[in-house]
């Protein structure tokens, strides 16, 4: 086992935090505040080569293995300060692409991962619904096959890129007598028959990202939109989506703890009280060594469970483990960065307010703390999934 970084991976990790600082980060405030996106970030991490790392090469992408997909990922966050441009970069690079990527034909690949590489197209997934978040099998999206054709109908929600995407991943019921077995996944284009944005939804965190509901009336999509087979695509969909998203989607928060801490320190370092730094108490030390160790082992568990993924093995439970971490310590940890700050920590300008708004997510999308503590309880226990 060895842990060190070799001098590649550095240079790509420094590459997207410099990426990051110079191309997302002047605008974030301006972003975060009032709610928008800017395509031409888009296509600027396009040129920069950050939306397809993983896919190879003759699809466009850069060929990386996931836990460099992850490090390129904690660095490019680290530089943006910037939780939805990140989610953005994981809904349409993995969610959506990654599906391509592994399930998709020779012609689904070719027709969509070079132009999300290049920027000129964004994905999206579009898995919940208003009545199925965390039982998400009990969707009630359906498509029915007629002729050469599927007839979808259904409403998914807070689908992040939803507004914005070019095609997303839509999974609906195409057997209703199964559950999970009778689910299939679809490629749609967001300009076909039948297919419309719903309401845009605003948020509390992850502002820079635009959410919406996606509605299905009666939108035809040719049989040749089914991504693998037919009534597989839940289950096939989900257990590769699990493992990427859960390392992929949660090394950003990773970037943003590192580059909190650093504030911190350097907060701790000048802030004087009493005549002295702050960082002279012990109790502010002890919040700062407690950060490090929080950050240390988030990041350990993610590129555990991204390394898996890269020996081929289906990380389920240490990606649980990861998840649950990084998004219950990423939250305590951007209170105790606030606390340390004390009032210009609860101002908007020292920006940890707004990490702290973003990291709210973490435990709540792509399963929420809850369902991750059932999936580990019912492995330990022998339960099964
Ligand atoms: C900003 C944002 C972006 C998102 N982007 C996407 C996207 O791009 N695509 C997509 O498909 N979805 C997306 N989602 C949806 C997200 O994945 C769901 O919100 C999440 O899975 C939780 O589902 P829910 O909101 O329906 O909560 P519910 O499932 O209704 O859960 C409500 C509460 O009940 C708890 N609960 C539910 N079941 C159990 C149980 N069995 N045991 C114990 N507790 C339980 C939950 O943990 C939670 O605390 C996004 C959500 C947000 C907020």
């Amino acid at each position: 086992m060895d842990f060190r970084l070799n001098d590649e991976q550095r240079a790509l990790m420094d590459n997207a935090e410099k990426v990051g600082r110079r191309l997302v980060y002047p605008s974030v405030r301006e972003r975060d505040r009032t709610g928008r996106w800017d395509p031409a970030l888009w296509k600027g991490m396009g040129e920069a080569g950050l939306l397809g790392l993983p896919y190879p090469e003759e699809y466009g992408g850069s060929g990386l293995s996931c836990l460099d997909t992850c490090l390129v990922k904690e660095a490019f966050s680290k530089g943006a300060h910037d939780g939805g441009v990140t989610l953005a970069l994981g809904a349409s690079m993995i969610l959506c692409g990654v599906p391509i990527w592994k399930l998709g034909s020779e012609e689904q690949r070719k027709r969509y991962l070079p132009k999300m590489t290049t920027g000129e197209w964004l994905g999206a997934f579009c898995l919940s619904e208003p009545g199925s978040g965390s039982d998400a099998a009990s969707m009630k999206t359906r498509a029915e096959k007629k002729g050469d054709r599927y007839i979808l109908n259904g409403t998914k929600m807070w689908i992040t890129n939803g507004p914005l995407a070019h095609h997303m991943i839509v999974t609906a019921v195409t057997d209703p007598t199964q559950k999970a077995f009778g689910i299939s996944t679809f490629i749609v284009d967001a300009d076909c028959k039948g297919f419309r944005v719903g309401q845009h939804i605003d948020k509390l965190g992850m502002r820079t990202s635009m959410t919406s509901e996606i509605i299905f009336e009666d939108c035809e999509v040719p049989e040749e939109a089914l991504l693998g087979q037919e009534n597989f695509g839940f289950v096939t969909t989900a257990k590769l989506i699990l493992g990427w998203e859960r390392t992929c989607l949660l090394a950003p928060f990773v970037g943003s703890m590192e580059g909190a801490l650093e504030a911190c320190v350097e907060y701790a370092k000048t802030r004087q009280q009493f005549g002295r730094p702050i960082g002279k108490f012990q109790a502010i030390r002890h919040k700062l060594a407690d950060m490090k160790v929080w950050l240390e082992i988030g990041r350990n568990l993610v590129h555990k469970a991204a390394w898996m993924i890269d020996q081929g093995e289906e990380p389920l439970v240490e990606a649980a483990v990861a998840k649950l971490y990084i998004s219950e310590m990423g939250q305590h940890f951007a209170r105790e960065a606030i606390q340390i700050h004390g009032g210009n920590g609860f101002t908007t300008e020292y920006e940890l307010e707004r990490m702290y708004r973003d990291c709210m997510l973490a435990t709540i999308g792509g399963g929420t703390s809850e369902v991750q503590r059932s999936i580990i309880a019912r492995s330990i226990m022998n339960l099964g999934y």
